[in-house]
């Protein structure tokens, strides 16, 4: 009898266990919403998704999910789109010492424009950054999750400020050293202002080495093949990625490094000798060394169009300071210095670079979304550009779902980070965006932003106004203080 009673008592507890087994606990649940499966490019609705910490801890039908979950918050989001977190893959921090805090302000507008992750491709604010990364992921400064390159990789005296110029290997040698292990950079950016070809392309295969991920500006001295052999993991802006298409690269490069032929020219002769068939063989060849692309083709369409676009009225302005704003000066002006053969040229330029990105699609070359917004590059503002930039991939020729997915999922992917962001599903960062569209029918849903959750935090529409009110508010007192001291 004794031993039956206990057979029934173990008997009962295990069919009670689970029956009765108290729900798990989480901290936000978002219920009945619609989850864009980005790499599937397909919608499933119905969807309930439980964050605890900064993760996602648990995904599936609703009901299910509330039977089993308890949270502290619960966010209804019926009729609404949840897409992983947005990432701009190219911005920057800069303008000298005194506009530090003008670039900090921008901060928040990344994150109420869905943008939880930034890559940051240097600028002459480097300690600064490298300073806003820590606080950011402490949690005592307010702003998306900061990535950053630290002070870019340069040849002797160039003309960007805030470099570390290298004019040896045994220079380049020690920027690298000081890059990884005193900044703890997430990856080297180079660039060919005065950089000897020859140190691009050893920088560029001695990051590799260490294991370090390498962006940059090409030299024109060199093929472009030359740089994604030794190694360049993502190619910055449109153009270089183009150059690679035509037939007699090689003989502009040499001419060039000769100084038979000057910039103007050799862009000219890569323009004339552009041929579909070298693009793609070119481009197959970035997808063999795993090279992705940020194109910042935005960015490079205002700049072709100053002479056109009357940017006095851009909503963007009221979110840029009076230093920050000066420093569009410099290409304004510049834009302005052009003849009419010059402003002709300038447009077909853009054109014709802007043909490449359905080719880069087609062989298969990851494609970053990026805005190359900060400071110098007018008109291109924090955290809105983005949603610009994804959508002229998609008037280019990009599926919705291949635009989404270049600013979701091309970034982690490039980081090899996929296991944590860039999906929605449980293991992944709780970096996530609500949408009151459907991205997948229409990418400017992108900007039909309901919340953001952060690290696990919602930001819900009323929070997101607050930021970029706040923002507003600080450029409006800048720009009062500056009308005074005039
Ligand atoms: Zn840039």
């Amino acid at each position: 009898m004794k031993h039956l009673f206990a057979a029934l008592a173990v008997a009962f507890s295990l069919f009670a266990v689970p029956a009765y087994a108290a729900p798990a606990q989480g901290d936000v649940i978002i219920r009945h919403v619609t989850i864009v499966d980005v790499e599937a490019a397909r919608t499933v609705a119905g969807q309930a998704v439980v964050l605890r910490g900064a993760d996602i801890v648990a995904v599936g039908a609703d009901a299910a999910i509330a039977k089993d979950w308890r949270a502290r918050r619960t966010v209804e989001a019926r009729g609404r789109y949840l897409i992983p977190g947005l990432w701009d893959m190219h911005v920057h921090f800069g303008g000298g010492p005194e506009l530090i805090d003008e670039n900090k302000a921008l901060l928040p507008l990344y994150v109420a424009n869905g943008i939880t992750t930034i890559r940051d491709c240097s600028g002459d604010l480097a300690d600064q950054v490298l300073a806003w990364r820590s606080a950011i992921a402490k949690g005592s400064l307010f702003g998306p999750r900061l990535l950053t390159s630290g002070a870019k990789i340069e040849g002797i005296a160039p003309v960007w400020k805030g470099t570390i110029e290298v004019g040896s290997e045994a220079d380049v040698d020690a920027a690298l050293a000081r890059l990884q292990q005193r900044d703890k950079v997430d990856f080297v950016k180079i660039t060919d202002n005065t950089l000897k070809p020859e140190l691009f392309l050893y920088a560029l295969r001695r990051a590799r080495a260490l294991g370090i991920r390498t962006s940059g500006h090409i030299p024109m001295a060199l093929t472009v093949d030359q740089a994604v052999d030794a190694g360049i993991s993502s190619i910055e802006h449109l153009d270089y990625a183009y150059n690679a298409g035509a037939k007699d690269e090689a003989a502009i490069a040499a001419d060039f490094a000769a100084g038979r032929i000057d910039r103007a020219e050799a862009n000219r002769r890569l323009d004339a000798g552009f041929d579909r068939d070298t693009a793609m063989a070119a481009y197959r060849r970035f997808v063999a060394k795993g090279v992705s692309v940020t194109p910042t083709l935005n960015g490079s369409r205002i700049l072709a169009y100053l002479d056109q676009g009357d940017h006095s009225k851009d909503e963007g302005l009221a979110y840029i300071g009076p230093k920050l704003r000066k420093t569009y000066d410099w290409r304004i002006e510049r834009a302005a210095k052009a003849d009419a053969a010059g402003i002709a040229a300038r447009h077909k330029q853009i054109e014709d670079i802007a043909t490449i990105l359905p080719m880069l699609v087609e062989a298969g070359v990851p494609i970053m979304a990026g805005t190359d917004a900060g400071f110098l590059n007018s008109f291109n503002y924090p955290g809105f550009g983005l949603h610009d930039e994804i959508e002229l991939f998609v008037q280019k020729g990009l599926t919705p779902a291949q635009a989404l997915a270049s600013a979701t999922r091309a970034g982690p992917a490039w980081f090899g980070w996929l296991d944590r962001y860039g999906a929605i599903r449980p293991g992944m960062a709780a970096d996530l965006v609500l949408l009151t569209r459907n991205p997948l029918t229409d990418i400017a849903a992108t900007r039909a932003i309901d919340a953001v959750v952060l690290r696990g935090e919602v930001q819900d529409r009323a929070a997101l106004d607050r930021m970029l009110a706040d923002t507003r508010a600080k450029v409006a007192a800048w720009n009062a203080e500056a009308a005074r001291a005039q």
